[in-house]
């Protein structure tokens, strides 16, 4: 693997500014960045300014002298960045000067001055591709943990990331907490294994805001819950646990939105795959959740031509579909990962038979997407919007996740700002999205 490109950072000024580098360094941890402890050994330097009086100005524009100095090569933010002729008249060298909350700007132009790693490597990132591109303000991912103590045999992740690391719960709810207060609607929790969360801490007692939480799924939910924002959960195994999660959801604390790898709906494949939680009865603990929470959307992926599967293991799985009616599905045909255990596996399945096999799927579980969001026309639906295009404001509804699921467009949302939420009707459905306008 390339080595990550590193960032220095300064961050001068109130708390308001604080919070803007804490933006901008989660970014940039997103990315894929490393923060470097020091000038020397960074690839590029941000200045976080301030210029709320003369000495605080002063003060930034040392700040930049020192990095140029030592690094050469630096990008400036932050409040002194809306007076870019007095910084260049000094500091001629900055490679760039960006504004006051202009967190998008900063991490493109560190972007542009140091790429971020170049590839998107879908087989152990945690964000989709499009997620190398900034993410709008209103919405972040929130990285609970590292890593994986599972062994599936088509996965590289535990040997090129290690086992499964967590965070300390405070730590990740500070990061939730400042991100909220930088004017994050929705946060969306990632890992590798959501639902292991803590594990490896024995669910090590931690504090936030001087109080005691357990590093575990459930606190860790009810205290996201309790921030305002959306907190959606990816990467979610159906271990009994997660039963805990479903009744926050029913009450509105958490999204009633779960991200579950389910992969295959045959015992046999799940078995050669050496997928966790295999055993678990998976309809029936879906039906339950449903019971619970009936508005609950469930997405998931799946893999079909696994070395070993029979036409018979793809009939189970076409059933499975059938039975636990997911709202979003996407799917891959197999393909060997280097140094993954699955190449050992005998059974290769023949290419034109994998891609026979997806196309099916695919049918099969347009037809259930379809019914499931015509079944919403009609209903009212609380949207957060994303973007605002040439006729319609583009949103996405509470089961809608970036960048991987449908999105709801608003007819008369001209005029909307991204990041507000609304109530929209939903007037129209197709395969994957809805039509809607602003309800009232
Ligand atoms: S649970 Fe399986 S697929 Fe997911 S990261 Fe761990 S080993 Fe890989």
């Amino acid at each position: 693997m390339t080595e990550a490109p590193k960032v220095g950072f300064v961050s001068l000024g109130c708390p308001k500014a604080l919070v803007d580098s804490e933006r901008i360094l989660t970014q940039l941890r997103m990315d894929g960045y490393e923060i470097s402890p020091d000038y020397a050994g960074a690839d590029v330097v941000v200045v976080n300014t301030c210029g709320f009086i003369d000495s605080a100005k002063a003060e930034s524009l040392d700040a930049i002298g020192e990095a140029l100095e030592a690094n050469g090569r630096v990008i400036v933010t932050g409040c002194m960045g809306v007076d870019e002729a007095e910084i260049r008249a000094l500091h001629p060298r900055v490679l760039a000067v960006t504004g006051p909350q202009q967190y998008e700007a900063v991490v493109g132009e560190v972007h542009r001055h140091a790429p971020p790693p170049a590839v998107h490597d879908p087989y152990i990132d945690l964000v989709p591709p499009q997620g190398i591109k900034l993410t709008p303000r209103h919405y972040a991912y929130l990285k609970i943990s590292e890593g994986c103590n599972h062994h599936c045999t088509f996965c590289i992740i535990p040997s090129m990331r290690g086992k499964l690391v967590s965070r300390p719960a405070g730590d990740v709810l500070g990061e939730a907490e400042r991100l909220v207060a930088a004017g994050v609607k929705e946060l969306l929790v990632i890992s590798q294994d959501t639902s292991a969360y803590g594990v490896d801490l024995k669910y090590k007692l931690d504090f936030w805001d001087g109080r005691p939480i357990r590093t575990r799924m459930k606190e860790l939910c009810a205290a996201l819950g309790s921030l305002g924002a959306w907190v959606r959960l990816h990467y979610v195994y159906p271990y009994p646990h997660v039963d805990e999660i479903i009744p926050m959801m029913a009450d509105g604390l958490i999204l009633p939105y779960l991200d579950v790898p389910f992969q295959h709906g045959s015992p046999r494949v799940l078995q050669r795959m050496k997928r966790p939680a295999a055993a678990e009865n998976t309809l029936e603990r879906i039906s339950r959740w449903r019971e619970i929470c009936p508005d609950l959307t469930i997405r998931s992926t799946f893999i079909v031509g696994f070395p070993g599967e029979t036409d018979e293991d793809f009939d189970v799985l076409l059933d499975f579909l059938q039975q636990a009616q997911l709202d979003r599905v996407g799917c891959f045909t197999y393909s060997p990962v280097n140094g993954a255990r699955a190449n050992d596996l005998d059974g290769a399945v023949p290419e034109e038979i994998k891609e026979e096999r997806w196309h099916r799927f695919m049918q099969v579980q347009a037809q259930i997407s379809r019914a499931r969001l015509r079944g919403k026309v009609g209903t009212t639906q609380q949207v957060l919007v994303d973007e605002i295009g040439d006729e319609a404001a583009i949103a996405r509804s509470k089961a809608d996740a970036p960048e991987i699921d449908g999105v709801v467009l608003i007819r008369d949302g001209e005029h909307l700002a991204p990041g507000s939420l609304v109530e929209v009707i939903v007037e129209d459905s197709d395969d994957y999205d809805l039509t809607a306008r602003l309800a009232g």
